[in-house]
Formats: C-alpha cells, sequence, structure tokens
C-alpha cells in the first residue's frame, strides 16, 4: 500500500484576476522502497508539492493521504506530530543548526521525539558512520564540506526513522562529482531503510537512476519511465 498519496490537489496564490494557479490537480502515489524523482523547469511548484506532500502546507483542494489517513481531518497539533513521526525533509541547503556539532544536529530531532541522550547519541554515531563521517562527528557544521553538510543533513533527516524522505534538490548546491557520491549514500541509506523517497532535481542522470521519474508541468504531474 502507498505510504503517501496525492489525490486532485490543487494550490493557488494570491486570488481573483491575479490568482496564481500553481498546482492544478496533482496524482501520485509513493510505495514504501520507491526511489522517485521529480523533475520539472523552475517554477513549476516542485518546491510547493513537496511542502504539501510533507504536510508543512495545506492544499487549497485535493487530499493528502499519509498511511491511508486523510490529513485534512487532523488538526494542526496532529499533523504536527504525523510529519514527526513519518516524514524527513533535505533541503538544498543543509539548514544545520550552526552552534551545534554534527553529532548534536543528528541527536536534537530525536531527543524532541522522546528520546534519552544516551540513546540519541548512540543512533548518531550509527548514522554518521553509515555516510563515513564518525571522524567528523564532533565538528561544527562551518568547519564541514559541503558534501560532509548534507550528509549530516540527510541522516538528520532520518533519525526519528521516517516512512517518506522528501528531499528539494538535495544536491543543487555540489559540484557534480561530490554531488554523485552524497547521491551514491542517500540512494544506499533508502535501499537499506526501505524509505520512500521523493527527491527534486535538475540533474537528469540522477533522474535516471532512480526506479520513476514523475514530471511536473503545467500544474499536473505525469509519469515517465527512467
Ligand atoms: P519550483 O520548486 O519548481 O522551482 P516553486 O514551488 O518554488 O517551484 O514555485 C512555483 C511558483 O509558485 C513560483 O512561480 C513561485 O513564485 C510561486 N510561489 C511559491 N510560493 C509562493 C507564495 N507563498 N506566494 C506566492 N507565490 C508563490
Ligand atoms: P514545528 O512543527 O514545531 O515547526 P518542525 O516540524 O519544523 O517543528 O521540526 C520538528 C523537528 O524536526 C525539530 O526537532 C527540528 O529540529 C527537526 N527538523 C527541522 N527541520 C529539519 C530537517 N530539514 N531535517 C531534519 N530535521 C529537521
Amino acid at each position: 500500500d502507498p505510504v503517501l498519496r496525492l489525490e486532485g490537489v490543487t494550490r493557488r496564490f494570491g486570488s481573483g484576476e491575479t490568482a496564481l494557479e500553481i498546482l492544478r490537480g496533482v496524482d501520485f502515489c509513493l510505495r514504501p522502497g520507491e526511489l522517485v524523482a521529480l523533475v520539472g523547469p523552475s517554477g513549476a511548484g516542485k518546491s510547493t508539492l513537496l511542502h504539501i506532500a510533507g504536510l508543512l502546507e495545506a492544499p487549497t483542494s485535493g487530499k493528502v493521504l499519509v498511511d491511508g489517513k486523510d490529513c485534512a481531518g487532523l488538526g494542526d497539533a496532529g499533523r504536527t506530530r504525523l510529519r514527526r513521526d513519518t516524514i524527513g525533509f533535505v533541503y538544498q541547503f543543509h539548514h544545520l543548526l550552526p552552534e551545534f556539532s554534527a553529532r548534536e544536529n543528528v541527536m536534537i530531532p530525536q531527543m524532541v521525539a522522546g528520546l534519552s541522550r544516551d540513546e540519541a547519541g548512540q543512533r548518531a554515531d550509527q548514522l554518521l558512520k553509515m555516510v563515513g563521517l564518525e571522524r567528523r562527528s564532533s565538528h561544527r557544521p562551518a568547519r564541514l564540506s559541503g558534501g560532509e553538510q548534507q550528509r549530516v543533513a540527510i541522516v538528520r533527516a532520518i533519525a526519528n526513522v521516517p516512512q517518506v524522505l522528501l528531499a528539494d534538490e538535495p544536491t543543487g548546491n555540489l559540484d557534480p562529482q561530490t554531488a554523485a557520491e552524497v547521491f551514491g549514500q542517500l540512494t544506499r541509506i533508502v535501499r537499506a531503510t526501505g524509505l520512500a523517497a521523493l527527491i527534486a532535481t535538475h540533474n537528469l542522470d540522477l533522474a535516471a537512476a532512480m526506479d520513476r521519474t514523475l514530471e511536473l508541468k503545467d500544474g499536473v504531474v505525469l509519469e515517465r519511465r527512467g
């Protein structure tokens, strides 16, 4: 069964004559273990779509179902809880907390979710090791390279064992070689955990390496094989 389903999702900004209808009826679903690319021109609405799928923003109309459950009826607190329990985000810019170490950045969301400092620290160590950062874990973000920062952001996003990973141009700020390495690690993590991942990218080589490609164009999503 799909872990995430969007049905007839629309999103309009503004009202009246000047209203912009960015999404005009988006339908798709993500199943466990799938690695799916989201492509489309700049301004097509990829970020908007990821925000709606991640319960950060409400659609103008249409439904978002997580684990078969319609999120509309949940209320703000319920949606925040569901987001924390099931969804991880990675952005183009890492958004790590600058005054904390890599390890602490991975611990914090776990402690917010109720884990003890010890448990969170152990899991942070495991996760940082998975991406080859065990020797860098005490460094603050500013002392890490761009690729290292993004690897920390990726493991932070999965620290609370989400079912869905949503990523908005996660390698968009990196040089091509680093981008390929970080993408390779992201892929390995998705494969190892059975997560469903939806990854917006401009990089068609990366898109071609995923299981499926969804193309956002003129406000709707089209399935492309590849
Ligand atoms: P993409 O990620 O594909 O580049 P976005 O989702 O960022 O596209 O943006 C799609 C369109 O929606 C853009 O034209 C953008 O200006 C517009 N848009 C996004 N957020 C808002 C907002 N809060 N208010 C008005 N327009 C917005
Ligand atoms: P709220 O609903 O209160 O605004 P958020 O959903 O934004 O809270 O954040 C919940 C938790 O997720 C926080 O502990 C925060 O540190 C963490 N967090 C925020 N952004 C990210 C991200 N991009 N990746 C992983 N964890 C994040």
